[in-house]
């Protein structure tokens, strides 16, 4: 057995709990554990904490909340479950989802009770959800979650010790993960750089750090069509180091081929970018998308990502998505942003939008007619999606385009654990003082991740991973 503290003559610190990354899991896992009385570390490879959760949209879905009730929107947790199991084909873990679902309520509102997060003044529905149950951070982004949650882990004394690299676990004979090796003053710019440490956990090792959606090599292992001219919206740190350091002590790989890429994405821009708000809140919801070949629609605009990012592909190009003046009206959302970066443009008759993006002009009229005719009738007749209560047809200049191409967006295999937050080994026994949480863990989107539940995911599994992690004999 490698790693094992009979190798080890010393320690350099000695904390209860280690937590590796700092992202929403994290920092979830880190305060809770601290607040159950224990001492706790937290490390971070980066010069700044938040990894991905801090660049995120900040959408975060619950089922049967208050605003839901305020709103007239009748949820459960079953409906939320129904909807993750169907998206995700049936290859979710049914016991983690249903604890991510019957959580959702309370993690919502312990993000605003406890951490003091505000949120817009919306309930929006994203393709897949069958009801609206998705809420934004104000500013729409992760890094008002990610605020709080630093201000939390300040306001708790938790010690967040940036530039310092994982390595390796380190384990007892026994097999018990006891602590790590990790490097301190590390530069992602030199991989060598920094000095050891062996930090032990007398309690627990915390495995927060995130999905691999910019591990080039490792993703094309997974899903050879994944190359590097596949953009990802992940930050350059989403990588598989520390996945793997869990993998060599025989934690069980779930899943991990399962690699979700972002439908609403736009070829016109770097990552992530502005257009996604455009067309998850506008485009989708009430406008269309076409075959830049035929100016046909192709597929239901509310489909989950996983539906709409294949078929994208299928087509071979960008696609067009397509709304008017309404559609930005009634979403409420401000698309000044993605004007100005040129990503969307504007255009005052569906003609002058056909010839700019090359689409056939009465082809495009004619789709856009017979969607405006299912639109008042409340019925896709084509592709059956959903027609919202608030939907009007498209007809109101100016008329707004975007070309859509996925990028490599979330990564939903990782790890097997258990409700309790637990690695699981191939011997489908948990590694005796390991714990994982957010996107590093598998098993709980199954094929395809609903928009605004990683972060529920993270928020949940990071808190039970910290309390049960906080719960161990020393
Ligand atoms: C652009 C974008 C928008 C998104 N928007 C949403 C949204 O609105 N709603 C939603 O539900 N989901 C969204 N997601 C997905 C969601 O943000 C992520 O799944 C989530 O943030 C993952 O959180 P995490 O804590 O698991 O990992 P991260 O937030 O990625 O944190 C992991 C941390 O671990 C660190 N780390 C990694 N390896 C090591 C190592 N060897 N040593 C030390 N530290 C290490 C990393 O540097 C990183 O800081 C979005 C994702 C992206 C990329």
């Amino acid at each position: 057995m490698q790693n094992t503290d009979s190798r080890r003559k010393t320690w350099d610190e000695i904390r209860d709990v280690v937590v590796i990354g700092s992202g929403f899991a994290g920092l979830a896992a880190a305060i809770e554990a601290r607040t159950a009385g224990v001492s706790v570390a937290i490390l971070e490879k980066m010069k700044t904490p938040g990894g991905n959760s801090v660049i995120s949209d900040g959408g975060i879905a619950a089922a049967g909340t208050l605003m839901q009730q305020k709103a007239g929107i009748h949820d459960s947790p079953e409906l939320m479950y129904a909807d993750m199991i169907k998206a995700g084909m049936g290859l979710n873990h049914p016991d983690l989802v249903r604890e991510l679902v019957e959580k959702s309520n309370e993690v919502f509102q312990w993000s605003i009770d406890c951490l003091g997060v505000k949120y817009l003044d919306r309930v929006d529905q994203f393709g897949g959800h069958s009801v609206p149950r998705c809420y934004t951070a104000l500013n729409i982004s992760g890094s008002t979650i990610i605020k709080q949650q630093l201000a939390k882990v300040r306001e708790l004394g938790i010690e967040l010790r940036l530039q310092t690299y994982f390595q390796t676990f380190i384990r007892n004979v026994d097999g018990r993960v006891s602590g790590v090796l990790a490097r301190n003053c590390y530069d992602r710019k030199n991989a060598e750089s920094g000095n050891d440490r062996c930090i032990k956990a007398r309690k627990a090792v915390i495995l927060a750090a995130g999905g691999f959606g910019s591990d080039v090599a490792f993703r094309i292992a997974q899903d050879p069509r994944l190359c590097e001219k596949i953009d990802s919206t992940n930050k350059p740190s989403a990588t598989a180091e520390a996945l793997k350091e869990a993998l060599k002590i025989a934690a069980v790989p779930v899943q991990l081929s399962h690699i979700q890429l972002g439908p609403w994405a736009s070829p016109d821009e770097k990552g992530f970018g502005v257009g996604p708000g455009f067309s998850d809140y506008i485009v989708f919801l009430y406008g269309i998308v076409v075959d830049p070949n035929t100016g046909k629609r192709f597929v239901n605009e509310l489909a989950d990502r996983k539906t709409l990012s294949d078929a994208i592909l299928n087509i071979g190009k960008p696609c067009i998505g397509i709304a008017d003046a309404k559609a930005v009206k009634q979403s409420g959302w401000n698309i000044d942003k993605c004007l100005r970066k040129g990503v969307v443009k504007e255009f005052y008759g569906l003609q002058e939008l056909a010839s700019f993006y090359g689409l056939p002009y009465a082809k495009l009229k004619h789709s856009v007619d017979q969607y405006n005719r299912y639109v008042e009738n409340k019925v896709d007749e084509e592709f059956g999606k959903q027609i919202l209560s608030n939907a009007l047809p498209i007809n109101c200049p100016p008329y707004y385009g975007i070309r859509l191409w996925p990028k490599v967006h979330h990564t939903m295999g990782g790890v097997q654990i258990n409700v309790r937050g637990q690695v699981i080994d191939l011997n489908q026994q948990p590694i005796q003082g390991l714990y994982a949480a957010g996107e590093i863990a598998g098993g709980i989107h199954g094929a395809c991740r609903l928009g605004s539940c990683a972060i529920t995911d993270c928020l949940v599994f990071g808190r039970i991973a910290g309390r049960n992690a906080a719960a161990e004999k020393s």
